[in-house]
């Protein structure tokens, strides 16, 4: 049986739709810039209009704190819980790892997600890194974390977007449930 670990942004929640969503409210003159809610061109996208880290920080604070941002919705995929739970049913163990912990509030607001849409899951950890404890694979969307994982000995899965697209031969997959079926296809020889 094996563990698996689980990013949440850029991988099953669409951080970059809820935040866009959220920043058209409060800074409408920004709408010639948010064209496309979903543009994943870039991770850093704010950049673009002049943004700075800092700046967009306290907008990830006050879209968590009014409830925006981590709290409901915004899934990549609709039948995510179905991956997630499909997993555990086969013996496996999930491990969600996300780097919120800097952002108040992203605890409570992470657990009331996970449980709303991925279902039990074995361990919630907000986290920088991926690699301080060991998982078998790892479902991630940052290139610098894929590679630690793979530096680390973990099967790491890269899920596809467009800000971590590389002329490379990284094992990467367009969501969580494709992730999932080739742990299912190497672990329980489905
Ligand atoms: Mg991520």
């Amino acid at each position: 049986m094996a563990s698996i670990g689980l990013d949440l942004d850029g991988v099953c929640y669409n951080f970059i739709r809820a935040m866009n969503t959220f920043i058209l409210e409060r800074h409408p003159e920004l709408a010639e810039h948010i064209l496309d809610l979903d543009d994943d061109s870039e991770w850093s996208w704010y950049k673009k209009w002049g943004w700075v880290d800092d700046q967009f920080v306290l907008a990830m604070q006050s879209a968590c704190a009014s409830r925006k941002l981590w709290w409901k919705g915004d899934c990549y995929e609709p039948d995510l819980r179905e991956s997630i739970q499909g997993l555990r049913k086969a013996g496996h163990t999930i491990h969600v790892v996300t780097n919120r912990g800097y952002i108040p509030r992203a605890s409570d607001a992470t657990h009331e997600w996970i449980y709303e849409h991925l279902g039990w899951v074995e361990t919630i950890t907000l986290a920088k890194s991926k690699t301080d404890v060991y998982h078998n694979y790892f479902v991630e969307d940052d290139l610098a974390n894929y590679d630690a994982l793979v530096h680390n000995g973990t099967r790491a899965l890269l899920i596809n977007r467009k800000y971590n697209q590389r002329d490379d031969n990284r094992y990467r997959y367009d969501t969580v449930a494709d992730a999932a079926k080739y742990i299912h296809w190497r672990e329980d020889g489905e």
